[in-house]
């Protein structure tokens, strides 16, 4: 089996403090290739440096996160950065109203000024978003159909889901479909088209049934596809082929 973790923050604690083990124990499971988002401008070469010193197994996304909206973006040195490291997306990017600051008035202008900066390097996204689904799909609407890329840790309902796939988006499935409550992401990964899922950890941020976010690696990406395939009744070879090909395409891996 051959799986692509399209969402892992292998530059925090604990990840980062066994990162050999880590990595190993990924490609036993079969997560050969590990796409990790920064979030801000000190996370930046961070995420450069791991990529440089794990080529063909560790691919960079640079961006600016909602939650630190208000930091200054300065887009020509995260466009250099994209370049020089050979970046695979723009992100993490979003929006997110569960937070105190910065508000909404702030995380809008940030993440169309990434989202044109996308689309003038031919990057696709990843996209974070919390409470601010219709804000989001509006902002997208204005770059729909040239904009690619995914909506990364999505929990939501298969009519929330649509709205999105419309838009020409991937949807990221991750830790919480093992979960048996989590009844909208059961539902949206049964019925989403194959072709635009991808799998993820979020790791260290999500946990899976029976196992806590801070012991989550990219080799549970494992068991998120086992638990899609027994969800689509079909074998997990099937999901990974699909959902491998796809993110191998979308980042261009
Ligand atoms: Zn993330």
């Amino acid at each position: 089996m051959d799986l692509i973790d399209t969402h892992c923050h292998l530059t925090e604690r604990p990840l980062c403090e066994s990162l050999a083990a880590v990595l190993d124990r990924a490609a036993r499971a079969g997560v050969t290739r590990i796409v990790v988002p920064a979030y801000d401008p000190p996370s930046w070469p961070l995420v450069q440096a791991l990529a440089a010193a794990n080529p063909g197994t560790i691919y960079p996304a640079l961006g600016l996160h909602p939650w630190v909206a208000d930091q200054r973006l300065d887009l020509g040195d995260l466009a250099n950065r994209l370049r020089d490291c050979r970046a695979v997306a723009i992100g993490e990017v979003g929006l997110d109203t569960r937070i105190e600051s910065p508000d909404l008035l702030v995380q809008i202008p940030a993440l169309e000024q990434q989202l044109e900066l996308a689309r003038d390097l031919g990057l696709p996204v990843i996209l974070h978003c919390r409470g601010a689904f219709a804000e989001l799909a509006d902002v997208l609407e204005r770059f729909s159909p040239r904009l690619q890329g995914v909506l990364h840790a999505f929990s939501r309902s298969p009519e929330l889901a649509r709205r999105f796939l419309r838009l020409g988006l991937h949807l990221g499935i991750g830790g919480s479909v093992t979960r048996p409550r989590a009844r909208n992401t059961r539902a949206t990964a049964n019925t989403l088209p194959l072709e635009r899922l991808l799998l993820e950890t979020d790791a260290p941020s999500i946990g899976l049934e029976g196992i806590p976010p801070e012991a989550v690696e990219p080799r549970h990406v494992r068991d998120v596809a086992e638990t899609v395939a027994h969800l689509r009744g079909v074998e997990p070879d099937r999901i990974a082929d699909a959902t491998t090909r796809n993110a191998a395409q979308l980042f261009g891996l």
